[in-house]
């Protein structure tokens, strides 16, 4: 991939071609090497492997990611006037880019999950969370997602019970993956310079979930409780349910509970209650 090595420099290719960073798009760049080599590198083995990437931008991560042996990347980018910069990485790769002008919200990513797929992303942050909920049932067919998020959502992802970050996100999250932040990225790392700390978030699939539930049942019990986060469980669950006092017991939690004193072992233990005895 020494062909990578003489192509212009992102900052060149961005004069060059004038482009302008889009709001709309979420668009912050990473144009030092330095920080997309460390997250290429902190994804693990790239060799035979299938990389997803949603949005290449200039290309920043792009380049790491194949410099450091990625087999086979499917990046999927929205802006046009990206799409039209990457074209001399793309012939560079050699076969290796394939380069998607599309919308990565709409798109069927079972049908993209070859064996062993990573997705390797520093998103955009406007749609990073509705991405992952769009990736996280897909979970087992995932090798491993390393992506960059703000700090705040970073934090939240990896959240335990107690603490005022745990929330839907993070059980939801944790039923499928589990997740670390790795490293912090200072908003000055990125052009332009957002307003927020950046985090990479490493989740690794579960082989085997820890813990069963029906998701959809999860889902909606997360969007019931949460929903009225300071409220006790009896009192949020008792338009859902004939008996929420006797459903709580059953499920050996406390009434008087409120959500984030539940576990995920205690969600998935009262989804699976919740989800004989709720009335639609
Ligand atoms: N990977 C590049 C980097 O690290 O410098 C760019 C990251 S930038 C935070 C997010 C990128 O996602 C932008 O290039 C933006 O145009 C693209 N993008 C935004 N929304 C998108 C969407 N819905 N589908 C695909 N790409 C999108």
């Amino acid at each position: 991939m020494e062909e990578i090595l003489t192509l212009p420099s992102l900052r060149q290719l961005i004069d060059e071609a004038n482009l302008k960073t889009k709001k709309k798009f979420g668009q912050n760049f990473l144009l030092d090497a330095n920080i997309t080599d460390k997250i290429a590198r902190v994804a693990g083995p790239l060799n035979d492997r299938t990389v997803i990437e949603v949005g290449p931008g200039p290309g920043g991560l792009t380049r790491s990611l194949l410099l450091a042996g990625a087999d086979r990347i499917i990046a999927i980018e929205k802006d046009p006037d990206c799409v039209s910069l990457l074209y001399s990485l793309v012939q560079a790769a050699k076969g290796k880019l394939t380069l998607r002008h599309q919308d990565a919200l709409t798109l069927d990513y079972q049908a993209l999950l070859a064996p062993q797929t990573k997705i390797i992303a520093n998103l955009p942050y406007n749609v990073g969370t509705p991405l992952l909920l769009k990736w996280l049932p897909l979970a087992s067919s995932i090798e491993s997602m390393t992506l960059m998020f703000q700090k705040e959502v970073a934090l939240r992802l990896c959240a335990q019970p107690n603490s005022k970050n745990y929330g839907r996100l993070s059980v939801i999250t944790q039923f499928y993956t589990s997740s670390r932040i790795l490293f912090d990225v200072p908003a000055q790392a990125f052009t332009p310079s957002p307003k927020v700390t950046s985090s990479i978030v490493q989740l690794n699939p579960h082989k085997h979930l820890p813990f069963t539930a029906c998701p959809k049942a999860l889902e909606h019990l997360l969007k019931v409780t949460f929903g009225q986060r300071r409220k006790m469980l009896r009192s949020s669950l008792k338009n859902f349910v004939d008996n929420a006092e006797r459903l709580l017991e059953n499920a050996n939690i406390p009434p008087v509970a409120r959500p984030e004193e539940l576990s995920l072992e205690d969600f998935c233990r009262l989804a699976t209650l919740y989800k004989e005895h709720h009335h639609p």
